[in-house]
């Protein structure tokens, strides 16, 4: 198993662990490695904290930035079981994060999940922003996805949150 694969399921695992793997209650994690070394992991926690910004990448990033004592985490990667919103994605250029990695990407998971039409973020920011942020979709994306309600499930539209 790859590094990558390896810290995907650590996150994927943690997401379980929280939040257990009913998608209703959006297990979604993220950690923050530096240096081959964990420094910060977080779950969604929008509807517990009643906050919008609380998504797992940027729980993870306020964490990670505590624990580095700078809120630049230059040569940091975040892993993420979920594609991350355009939110997050500018959250860690913020940070100066160098590598996104994320495990099931929008055309895995119900459209529920993502704000934008027809533009992803993350092309945009490839195209039109840093060029030193990499970005690496669809480590165990199969795994990661079977967490979310997928692209052909009938989501009520009450659960569908978009948190
Ligand atoms: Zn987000």
């Amino acid at each position: 198993m790859s590094d990558d694969e390896t810290w995907m399921r650590a996150a994927r695992d943690f997401a379980v662990a929280e939040k257990g793997s009913d998608p209703a209650n959006t297990p979604i994690a993220a950690i923050l490695v530096l240096d081959g070394k964990e420094i910060a992991r977080g779950v969604n926690r929008t509807a517990e904290c009643c906050d919008a910004t609380a998504h797992a990448e940027v729980v993870t990033l306020r964490a990670g930035g505590a624990e580095h004592g700078d809120m630049r985490i230059e040569g940091a990667t975040l892993y993420s079981t979920l594609q991350p919103c355009g939110m997050c994605t500018f959250a860690s250029i913020w940070a100066g994060v160098s590598r996104i990695v994320y495990g099931a990407g929008r055309k895995d998971v119900h459209e529920m999940y993502f704000e934008d039409r027809h533009l992803s973020t993350l092309d945009f920011v490839v195209d039109a922003y840093k060029d030193d942020l990499e970005l690496v979709g669809g480590v165990l994306s199969e795994e990661c996805a079977n967490l979310y309600y997928r692209p052909w499930d009938d989501v009520p539209e009450e659960k569908q949150a978009n948190d």
